[in-house]
């Protein structure tokens, strides 16, 4: 929870919005080759020589995507650059430059953007990439945040979600279901807080799944590691929306169908805990909760000696014939149509 630590107060109208745009930059440090011209002029230079290059762009909004009573600012502001990278890195490409653009109303002094800034610096460092501009105004009531991600990527390297064939392998990395139930305790929380805010919960037990919530990583590492295995996925998506609107992408885009194994899908002991204090059924989880920005792709069954035993890797399953359908085969072995549920944004 957020705590009132009397904490300073300058009102950003003292600076003015080039002095904001200054103070809140003045530390980035430019990293990367193809960054010619960052922040500063009125739009920045970027060099790819002869690499393709992958543009992405996500919106945050206060209350919609966030909510700043359990959220501090500095997670936020990594966590808005990590998520862009996800999808940078799902195109097997690498991030190399992001653009930030900010709305945010007199409510939120200077000390508050300044922490937004340091987790966004902070993903900046951690990820190698360049901050080369965005814009800045005004909000009449919350905070917005749109993220612009770019990177680069050979040619033919990069895999899209259209190249799934039948028979390959459904890979996925790390675990899934993490963040949804960290947000689980998270909500708790905050109704207890409301109750009595002298409360300090204890939520050492819950640190892994609070911090796929707060903190998520982007997979950076696993681009790396495909290209180290000689590895290149027929194709792939980052799972923001949960396992199974995800596989349901890749099987419209690439006309196949799938089953997916329910004893397969990787289930952190946490999660499998939490669900149970819960009450929640945490395949339901690991298939529509969201946002653990893993990877999810595909490989040929010739590629399977590749991934074998590596324990960044699960195979959840494989692909068949569009006419098959898309299913989940259940640990009593019945089959289940898959269904998107995912995050409803849209929804009440
Ligand atoms: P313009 O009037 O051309 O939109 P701005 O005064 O908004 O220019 O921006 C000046 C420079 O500061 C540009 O390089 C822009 O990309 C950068 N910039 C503006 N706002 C932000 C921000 N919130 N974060 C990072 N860079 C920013
Ligand atoms: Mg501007």
């Amino acid at each position: 929870m957020i705590e009132d630590k009397n904490q300073q107060r300058t009102q950003l109208s003292d600076l003015g919005e080039f002095g904001l745009i200054e103070h809140l930059t003045k530390n980035f440090k430019i990293k990367q080759t193809s960054t010619i011209k960052s922040i500063g002029d009125d739009a920045a230079i970027l060099d790819f020589k002869n690499k393709k290059v992958v543009v992405t762009t996500d919106l945050l909004v206060e209350s919609v995507h966030f909510d700043l009573s359990y959220v501090p600012l500095k997670h936020l502001g990594y966590k808005a650059v990590v998520v862009n990278l996800s999808d940078v890195y799902a195109m097997n490409a690498t991030a190399t430059q992001v653009t930030v653009s900010i709305a945010v109303s007199n409510r939120f002094p200077l000390e508050a953007l300044e922490d937004l800034y340091a987790g966004i610096e902070t993903a900046a460092n951690i990820y190698n990439i360049d901050v080369v501009g965005g814009d800045t105004t005004s909000s009449t009531t919350g905070l917005l945040i749109s993220i612009t991600a770019i990177g680069e990527v050979e040619n033919d390297v990069e895999v899209y979600r259209s190249g799934a064939n039948p028979s390959d392998l459904l890979v996925v990395t790390g675990d899934l279901g993490g963040a949804y139930m960290g947000l689980q305790v998270l909500e708790r929380e905050k109704e207890v807080y409301k109750v009595n805010s002298n409360n300090q919960p204890d939520l050492e037990p819950y640190s892994y799944i609070i911090e796929r919530q707060l903190k998520p990583e982007a997979r950076k590492d696993i681009v790396k590691l495909l290209k180290d295995l000689e590895l290149k996925p027929t194709a792939m998506i980052d799972i923001s929306d949960g396992l199974s609107s995800e596989i349901l992408h890749i099987c419209k885009q690439s006309k196949v169908g799938c089953d997916i194994y329910e004893e397969k899908i990787p289930l952190d002991p946490q999660v499998i805990s939490t669900c149970e204090e819960f009450n929640i059924d945490s395949t339901t989880v690991a298939l529509n909760g969201g946002e653990d920005y893993e990877l999810l792709f595909t490989i040929s069954q010739d590629d399977y000696s590749k991934i074998k035993a590596n324990p960044n890797f699960s195979i959840i399953g494989h692909i068949k014939e569009e006419g098959a359908g898309t299913h989940l085969v259940t640990r009593a072995d019945t089959r289940i149509p898959i269904k998107a549920q995912g995050w409803k944004n849209f929804n009440a």
